[in-house]
């Protein structure tokens, strides 16, 4: 089967600092036949940290990148969106402007708490944090019913940052309903659901299973389209993990995932 990362940022990202050249390289060199470049858009972020010339910036580079590397690596034009409900016109501008191929809906932060990624959440008792993620699926549900995008990035984005703050349990099973009905919409508009390898480690079966039990409520909604990619910021992940994403797919019955061409769905399937 090809084999592409589809969510990789470079130094165009503020989280980020490897230029795109080096991010190519580390593909080529993982045995990648392509890659999806996906800096962030943070409407945030968007006015205050003056995103919009570093996205100006990346999509020229993108282009003049993708036919220097014609014949050697496929380049897909990218972009993460995130928190598209802070500035939806904003965001749409976005997506419209910058002829993209491939566009990556994803939530960091969630109206009227703020980003995970900054939370001082270290006092929170289940019950806060309970509050904080039935806030983020309302985000998340609403993202997916009014915003443009092909996947949704990395359900499960917050338990990276509150499974390191909080000393008790944390997991989505209290939120299978809220999951089923994102699933589900999002299956029923034909947009693709993201398995984001980032938090992977080889033998971690706990995280294996999590992630399994939300494709294979994906795939019991209906859900057909799976995007797969490693979320790099650094050379080293970019590539890492995509066999055991690809083992964790057939696991949950599906036949492989799919790429985006000028935001089109292209399955990629059989074997390598
Ligand atoms: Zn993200
Ligand atoms: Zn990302």
């Amino acid at each position: 089967m090809r084999l592409f990362d589809c969510h990789v940022h470079t130094n165009h990202s503020l989280d980020a600092r490897y230029p795109m050249e080096r991010q190519l390289a580390a593909a080529q060199a993982a045995g990648l036949d392509g890659i999806a470049i996906t800096d962030h858009a943070d409407i945030d972020f968007y006015e205050p940290h003056r995103v919009r010339p570093r996205m100006e910036a990346d999509v020229a580079e993108m282009r003049e990148k993708r036919a220097a590397w014609e014949g050697r690596l496929e380049l897909i034009l990218g972009v993460e969106i995130g928190q598209a409900l802070y500035g939806p016109e904003l965001a749409q501008g976005i997506v419209d402007r910058g002829g993209y191929d491939f566009v990556i809906g994803a939530v960091h932060s969630v109206r009227g708490i703020g980003g995970f990624y900054a939370m001082d959440m270290e006092q929170s008792g289940p019950e806060q944090v309970h509050d904080f993620l039935a806030a983020y699926f309302r985000d998340v549900e609403e993202t997916v019913r009014t915003t443009d995008f092909d996947t949704l990035a990395h359900l499960t984005y917050p338990l990276r940052y509150i499974r390191q703050a909080v000393a008790f349990p944390v997991d989505y099973l209290p939120f299978e309903r809220e999951i089923r009905r994102i699933m589900k919409i999002l299956a029923g508009e034909g947009k693709a659901y993201e398995l984001n390898m980032k938090p992977y480690q080889p033998g971690d079966e706990a995280w294996t299973q999590e992630e399994e039990w939300l494709l294979s409520i994906f795939r019991a909604e209906g859900g057909e389209r799976v995007t797969l990619g490693t979320d790099a910021h650094t050379p080293e992940k970019v590539g890492y993990g995509l066999q055991a994403g690809l083992t964790m797919l057939k696991h949950t019955g599906f036949d492989g995932y799919t790429i985006y061409r000028q935001r089109r769905p292209c399955p990629v399937e059989g074997e390598r």
